[in-house]
């Protein structure tokens, strides 16, 4: 049986997300949410002539000849104010910074430079050297002009994000809504993380770990708890799961005799896209969508070994995330990064080996951890990302250039 690529499967995926609706939150809601509109500045930036310098504002006409000259103050401009006089040769205006520039003004001079007493307010002595048409002074719209591109849609906002936003007044920010996320944790053996260990179970890790990256994710996750191997009790718990954007289950989609993830999806209407992949770990990885009553849900069935969960969550589902989301470039970002030390893929399948990535000298430094396999979760705490090894029979060495894809 043909096995899709990685790439293939990512394309595959990308085919059926469907971007989210636009809503809108508040402005000191939107960290980390992606913008859903062009937005257009509605205003210049700065919205007036300001004051870059504490100083003095004169008209330079007739000054800028080197000498000194005593000109008389006509009054002092504070930020948030406005000027009542015009500044023309012969005067001067004190100014502070981010104080609108008086009609007639062209030029600002630094406090530091001028002889001024403020026993005698009503003179200031600047030096010529000091004068230039346009020094220290900010014009309307010299930042940026009504109705230039301000921000697009995609951007993920951060805080400078925000900060522009609140420069032009948009209080309402128009963003993607966020998908909600459904996680189901199926096997017979998998005890709540609170229980003590019996024979033969294991707990749930599974579970808390997918909420953390739906978390990261920026999406809403919606734990269902455990199902255990058994029809009926999946069907209920898929039909809960199948109220959410997403729902992904982790376990059931291998080849055991109680795999019971792919026929119970197919009863509850879910259609299959894809199963199985070729990479390791994550090779059993379900795809697949439900539509019912005009809404969508995507459903992942995620392999079991919480590392090949872990990995097929950071590759697939975080892609199909960002797409729901709005985001420009949805696909896994990746990195070049230097090996610093050999590594050995084992079998015919792209490899995805937990690393720790970390800036070096001379760019991205990858030390791949040690690592025993799909269920080898302990050693995934030492790795902050997963290096890409195409299959191949000698080992990859110290100093050879890979991929990463950072989590
Ligand atoms: P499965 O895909 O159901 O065959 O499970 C593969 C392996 O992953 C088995 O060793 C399971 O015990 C383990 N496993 C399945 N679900 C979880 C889970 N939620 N947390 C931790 N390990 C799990
Ligand atoms: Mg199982």
């Amino acid at each position: 049986m043909y096995m899709l690529t990685v790439d293939e499967a990512l394309a595959l995926i990308l085919q059926h997300v469907t971007t989210a609706v636009p809503q809108t939150v508040p402005l000191g809601d939107c960290l980390s949410r992606v913008l859903a509109e062009n937005l257009l500045t509605p205003h210049d930036s700065p919205p007036f002539d300001k004051s870059m310098m504490d100083g003095f504002v004169v008209n330079s006409t007739g000054l800028d000849g080197g000498t000194s000259q005593t000109l008389s103050v006509l009054e002092t401009i504070t930020a948030g104010t406005v000027p009542t006089w015009n500044v023309v040769p012969g005067t001067a205006s004190r100014i502070m910074t981010g104080a609108p520039i008086p009609d007639g003004g062209d030029c600002v001079i630094p406090i530091e430079r001028v002889r001024f007493d403020e026993g005698h307010p009503e003179t200031v002595t600047i030096s010529g050297i000091d004068v230039a048409a346009e020094r220290h002074i900010l014009r309307q719209g010299c930042l940026a002009k009504t109705g230039e591109p301000l921000l697009s849609q995609g951007t993920i906002i951060e805080p400078q994000h925000i900060a522009v936003l609140a420069e032009f007044g948009v209080a309402e920010v128009p963003v993607f809504r966020r998908p909600t996320v459904a996680v189901l944790a199926t096997g017979d053996e998998l005890l709540p993380i609170d229980q003590p260990l019996t024979a033969g179970r294991i707990r749930n890790s599974n579970e808390p770990m997918l909420v953390g990256q739906i978390q990261r994710a920026q999406a809403t996750a919606v734990p269902l708890g455990i199902a255990r191997d058994d029809h009926s009790q999946l069907q209920a718990c898929i039909q809960r799961g199948l109220e959410c954007d997403f729902l992904l289950l982790s376990g059931g989609v291998s080849a055991g005799t109680l795999d019971l993830v792919p026929s119970e999806l197919a009863t509850a209407g879910v259609e299959q896209v894809f199963h199985k992949i070729q990479m390791k770990p994550g090779k059993p990885l379900w795809f697949g969508q439900r539509t019912a009553d005009g809404r969508k849900c995507l459903v992942f069935g995620l392999p079991g070994n919480p590392v090949s969960s872990m990995i097929c969550f950071e590759l697939f589902v975080r892609t199909a995330l960002r797409a729901f989301c709005g985001a420009l470039k949805p696909e896994p970002t990746t990195v070049r990064a230097t090996l610093s030390q050999n590594v050995a893929v084992r079998g015919d399948r792209l490899t995805y080996f937990p690393a720790k990535c970390v800036p070096g000298e001379s760019g991205m430094m990858a030390e791949p951890v040690r690592w025993g396999g799909s269920a080898d979760l302990r050693s995934t705490a030492d790795a902050n990302g997963m290096i890409v090894l195409e299959p191949r029979a000698e080992e990859y060495e110290s100093g050879e250039r890979v991929d990463a894809v950072l989590w």
